[in-house]
């Protein structure tokens, strides 16, 4: 039995997108996003399978989570898509897998020469903390990964995200697919390019995940959430055990799964009520 392998697949980080148009849906150069996107997630899994993978589950997790086309994913690859469900990028992650992969991942809001730069919900959140920790969705994505024992061993994306996950999780390797000059202006890789970097990339990660340590996870574990506007410190405060520490920030504690499930409700469901 060769290696299980979860790749959390977003769009912000792919080599080419550079705007909006290209994430959302119903905008003009969404077809194109889409397109890109799947391009490198194919390279990821065909990664993945260069290093032993038997078994490589791709979860869509941008937007509606409906961005990959699935009569264009590698044909080896399964594909978790659509919504509502627990977690945005890490649907169906469990203890049974052996390592976990990110492709298309941007940087935290507020980051410099971070492309389209945000933190899971970009009309809401200034930042997100776990434990006093300012993170990234790498970064948070890799936490969820961890309490299941599982590491994260790859992510690509732009430089600012790459410099920005590898400062938290030093031995995660980095595929960077374009240079940010600012929020919407990037240098990218010409997708063929991108793509080989990240199938390269992949493939030497996995080949080498006897070095890769998942995150110790606290339990129980501390959420901050700084909001843009106060209206939304409202709304997730009606969450039983949500504290209010200011006119803007919430804090949730609990176990682990609690916290991920109260990031989902707070950060995806209230996204689609304000
Ligand atoms: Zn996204």
């Amino acid at each position: 039995m060769g290696l299980k392998v979860f790749i959390g697949a977003d769009i912000e980080g792919t080599a080419g997108v550079v705007s909006l148009l290209q994430c959302v849906l119903g905008e003009a150069e969404y077809e194109m996003g889409k397109r890109l996107m799947t391009g490198e997630v194919n390279a990821a899994v065909q990664g993945a399978i260069d290093a032993g993978a038997s078994q490589v589950v791709v979860c869509d997790g941008h937007g509606n989570m409906q961005n990959i086309l699935p009569e264009e994913l590698h044909s080896e690859a399964e594909l978790v898509r659509g919504g509502i469900r627990e977690s945005l990028q890490m649907q169906g992650i469990d203890d049974s897998y052996d390592a976990f992969l990110m492709t298309g991942a941007h940087a935290m809001a507020g980051t410099r020469r971070g492309v389209l730069d945000h933190s899971w919900v970009s009309r809401m959140v200034y930042n997100i903390r776990i434990d006093g920790q300012t993170l990234n969705e790498p970064c948070l994505n890799a936490i969820t990964a961890g309490y299941y024992g599982v590491p994260l061993v790859m992510v690509s994306g732009d430089r600012a995200t790459i410099e920005q996950t590898k400062a938290v999780l030093p031995d995660v390797k980095g595929a960077v697919v374009k240079e940010g000059y600012g929020r919407y202006c990037a240098c990218s890789l010409h997708p063929d390019k991108a793509r080989a970097l990240i199938r390269e990339t992949a493939r030497e990660a996995l080949e080498n995940l006897a070095q890769f340590e998942p995150v110790k996870v606290n339990d129980p574990l501390c959420m901050e959430i700084d909001f843009y506007r106060t209206d939304m410190a409202d709304a997730a405060e009606l969450v039983p055990g949500m504290k209010r520490l200011g006119a803007r920030t919430v804090s949730f504690t609990g176990d682990p799964e609690q916290v991920f499930r109260v990031q989902e409700l707070v950060l995806y469901r209230l996204k689609y009520e304000m």
